[in-house]
């Protein structure tokens, strides 16, 4: 009966999509070649998630639109039917699409009908036409775009309870819920839900907090029968890597995502096909070590980065993001009600600077009753100015959108007059004048947005810095190690290569992720000498800003999970120890 439901829905639209389709498609693909079941199960769902669009939408639009749909309302194990479903699917591609520059729309009823299908495949199987909140807002975060670090701070605020501990219940459900993607993708072998799941993550049933569970989940290695998660977003930020070396089995002269390089046979290399499919020819044997790479270096800039390495200098203009100290920063702890009880995310994103000013504050009285302020490197001075540096800013994002505001305002009464009556309309092309000529005041304001998110970031490393030795301090005192590794992380061996040491891997951004493409909107919605479709433009230009300020927030948050660079061994002779026969 719902089948039913989807096809008509699907029939509305222009786009038929197949109830098998997205199935058929990912078969044409042919991964069952990948032998390395982490590395099949993680191409699989990506190419899910692209095929769906899901990689366009962050995770942060995403607990949006949950919002937006009202989900934070209801019990998570609450069901809804898929005309629901689909009604949500549509407000989050539609959004999306506005996101979007007009050149890069996505066809909406195909994705809508794609994921539908994929979601009712998934967690439907016996076709009741229903699923539960629980189960869409796990798929849904699991699979959007994003960081992993912010995907788990969300899921992490479903599953714990108002004092911010993991309740080990509710993992449970939520492995239950996210594990049905591998199985989906018949990888359900490797990566199915057992009754030990809860029990490979964490052993033993102690209090869980959020920096635990990050800490966990995002270790290296990750718990096994999450492994293929955080290997997606890898994925996803290789993508586009361009390699100029030639692959040591095919021979193509060159490679893109990863590379692997043996640490035997001197100068073999092997593009990533070649690799997860097992290939080895001469001398080496898929026994040897590999060691993987996520970008490439000339040998030139391999010995600047090496100079500057040992200078302690950060080579300037290479990563598109903030450098992060070594050891990278924790998000302090954040409530659930923070990232989705607000009315908008703006106020959101007001309430958490707000929130850390006010933590910072009392943090700072804190620290000059228990310690010097010298053992934190921060005074009290510092941090008075640091909250009215945050204040101005506050202050400055607001002026920014209310001058976006009121552009569009103005331009939507400019507007009214149908296109041929406004060629001829002196007072409308007057306007529409007046707001091109606005264009050099916004582009001002832009940069000196972009110039306060660099401070602001620099101000907020400190912040995060002097709050996780707070809790560090706290945690010494009560007796408890919430950063201390789970023992399964240590002794157990991983079949996976080492990752390579050398920074600036390319991630690939969605157009609204990175600040640099706001300027490009903002400009591109202002060059132009016609009134063409400008009120789109604004509107593209207007959620830019909006969507700079979202990922400003998530940044000031986030464990930079692309730029930091992780090792792992790996051996491909088998795959990883589970009960899984090879399909080659
Ligand atoms: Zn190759
Ligand atoms: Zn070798």
């Amino acid at each position: 009966m719902c089948h039913r439901m989807i096809e008509e829905g699907s029939k509305r639209g222009k786009a038929m999509v197949e109830k098998r389709q997205l199935f058929m498609e990912m078969r044409a693909q042919n991964f069952d070649v990948i032998r390395l079941s982490t590395y099949r199960t993680a191409c699989k769902l990506r190419f899910v998630q692209k095929r769906c669009n899901l990689h366009l939408v962050d995770v942060w639009n995403m607990i949006e639109a949950f919002r937006d749909n009202g989900l934070n309302t209801l019990d998570h194990n609450a069901e809804i039917n898929v005309s629901r479903l689909e009604t949500i699917l549509s407000s989050i591609y539609y959004q999306l699409n506005k996101r979007l520059p007009t050149t890069h729309q996505i066809n909406v009823e195909q994705s809508i009908g794609l994921l539908l299908n994929f979601m009712v495949a998934t967690y439907d199987s016996e076709s009741h036409g229903k699923l539960t909140v629980f189960s869409m807002k796990a798929m849904l975060s699991t699979m959007c775009g994003g960081k992993i670090v912010d995907k788990l701070r969300y899921i992490f605020s479903q599953i714990s309870d108002s004092n911010g501990v993991m309740m080990f219940a509710k993992f449970d459900q939520f492995l239950r819920e996210v594990l049905k993607l591998p199985t989906a993708v018949f990888e359900g072998p490797s990566f199915g839900y057992t009754e030990h799941s809860v029990r490979t993550c964490f052993p033993q049933q102690k209090k869980i907090m959020l920096n635990t569970f990050l800490d966990v989940l995002m270790a290296d290695p990750p718990p096994q029968c999450l492994v293929w998660l955080p290997l997606m977003h890898r994925l996803a930020n290789v993508e586009n890597v361009f390699h100029p070396v030639e692959c040591s089995y095919c021979r193509s002269e060159s490679m893109m995502g990863f590379r692997y390089r043996c640490q035997q046979c001197h100068g073999y290399q092997l593009c990533q096909s070649c690799f997860w499919r097992g290939h080895a020819n001469g001398p080496h044997s898929n026994q040897h070590q590999m060691k993987e790479h996520s970008s490439w270096k000339s040998p030139a800039k391999k010995l600047s980065h090496a100079i500057s390495k040992s200078l302690g200098c950060v080579p300037i203009g290479e990563p598109p993001h903030p450098v992060f100290p070594e050891q990278a920063e924790r998000p302090p702890e954040l409530t659930h009600t923070v990232v989705l009880e607000s009315p908008s995310r703006l106020d959101e994103e007001h309430r958490l600077i707000a929130r850390y000013a006010a933590r910072l504050a009392a943090e700072a009285g804190n620290s000059t009753q228990q310690c010097p302020p010298t053992d934190l490197g921060f005074n009290f001075d510092a941090n008075k100015q640091q909250r009215q540096l945050i204040a101005e800013l506050e202050n400055k994002n607001r002026e920014i959108l209310q001058e976006i505001q009121r552009l569009r305002l103005e331009h939507e009464q400019a507007s009214q007059p149908t296109p041929e009556k406004a060629q001829q309309n002196p007072t409308l092309l007057t306007e529409l004048r007046l707001l091109r000529h606005r264009k050099d005041e916004l582009e001002r304001r832009m940069s000196a947005l972009q110039e306060s998110r660099r401070e602001l970031m620099v101000q907020l490393e400190g912040l995060m810095r002097l709050l996780k030795d707070e809790e560090q301090k706290q945690a010494s005192q009560s007796g408890g190690s919430p950063h201390s590794s789970p023992s399964h992380g240590a002794g157990c061996s991983m079949p996976m290569p080492i990752r390579s040491t050398s920074a600036g891997s390319t991630p690939t951004h969605t157009p609204q992720d990175c600040l640099a493409g706001v300027g490009g909107d903002v400009l591109e919605a202002f060059a132009h000498g016609v009134p063409r479709n400008l009120r789109n433009d604004l509107l593209v230009a207007a959620d830019s800003i909006t969507n700079t300020m979202s990922s400003l927030v998530k940044e000031l948050h986030s464990v930079d999970d692309v730029g930091v660079e992780e090792e792992t061994n790996m051996r491909n002779g088998g795959d990883r120890g589970t009960l899984r026969v090879q399909k080659h």
